[in-house]
């Protein structure tokens, strides 16, 4: 059984594939908490959670009744039936954090079958799970957007920072980046130095570093200061284009 939060069709809004047509599958339950984000959401019974801008997604506790459980690879392509899409259509595999069903035998004919439609696959992953390429070849077809969490996240290092899951999926995936979140204040209590470890261990792939946010106000306040540090260390810029665009990250 795995646990879907939602899905819908945009755009990506982040990292090397902005702007790509994607559908989006957010699935439920994290391996981490990453409180540090300082995000809010209100529970269905009214209690404010803090968490990432996905803690919807993240926390069980207050948000699990409100999602699906899947037992059958039926009701995930009939969802995926359900959209128009065209052939170009990227899927996004996301959560929460997607890889905590890496293993699961229904994860992967889901995978499996969005690559059989003609679709790439991409992942957004803390990079802290370690993905067997050699027992479920569909990965090494698939992309990971890296999104290995920082100190700002409020995570050990411990817990955000797998080394050797970091070097397999870089070395046996179709395509992989890092995808940093900053704000303006980690950026001058030395986040660098941070991004500079965890990159050491997959340098051969690019670097996107994005503004910490869950609102548009929040986003346009850490942004400039983004942009100068990728300015500074040749590191791409990726804005999150649908909390500028619609101010919010569910169903967008
Ligand atoms: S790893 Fe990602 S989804 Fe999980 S709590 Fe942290 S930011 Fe949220």
């Amino acid at each position: 059984m795995i646990y879907l939060v939602e899905h819908f069709y945009s755009i990506q809004g982040e990292g090397k594939y902005l702007g790509t047509p994607s559908l989006f599958f957010r699935f439920g339950g994290c391996n981490m908490k990453c409180e540090g984000f300082g995000c809010t959401e209100t529970s269905a019974l009214g209690v404010q959670v803090v968490g990432c801008d996905t803690v919807y997604a993240v926390d069980k506790k207050h948000f699990g009744s409100t999602w699906q459980e899947i037992d059958s690879l039926d009701e995930l392509a009939k969802i995926y039936h359900s959209y128009t899409l065209p052939i170009k259509a990227d899927i996004v595999l996301t959560g929460g954090e997607p890889l905590i069903y890496a293993d699961n035998g229904l994860f992967v004919s889901f995978i499996e079958f969005l690559q059989g439609k003609g679709h790439r696959v991409t992942f957004e992953t803390n990079g802290a799970i370690n993905v067997d390429f050699e027992k479920h070849r569909v990965y090494q077809r698939c992309v990971f957007a890296l999104s290995v969490k920082l100190s700002n996240s409020g995570e050990p290092f411990s817990k955000r920072i797998n080394p050797e899951a970091i070097q397999n999926i870089a070395a046996c995936a179709q395509d992989a980046f890092f995808k940093f979140t900053v704000d303006k204040d980690s950026l001058i209590s030395g986040i660098n130095e941070e991004i500079k470890e965890i990159i050491k261990f997959a340098p051969s792939i690019s670097v996107y570093c994005m503004p910490k946010g869950g609102s548009k106000a929040e986003l346009e306040y850490h942004s400039e200061a983004v942009i100068e540090y990728c300015k500074r260390k040749g590191y791409v810029y990726s804005d999150r284009l649908h909390i500028r665009l619609w101010d919010q990250n569910k169903g967008v």
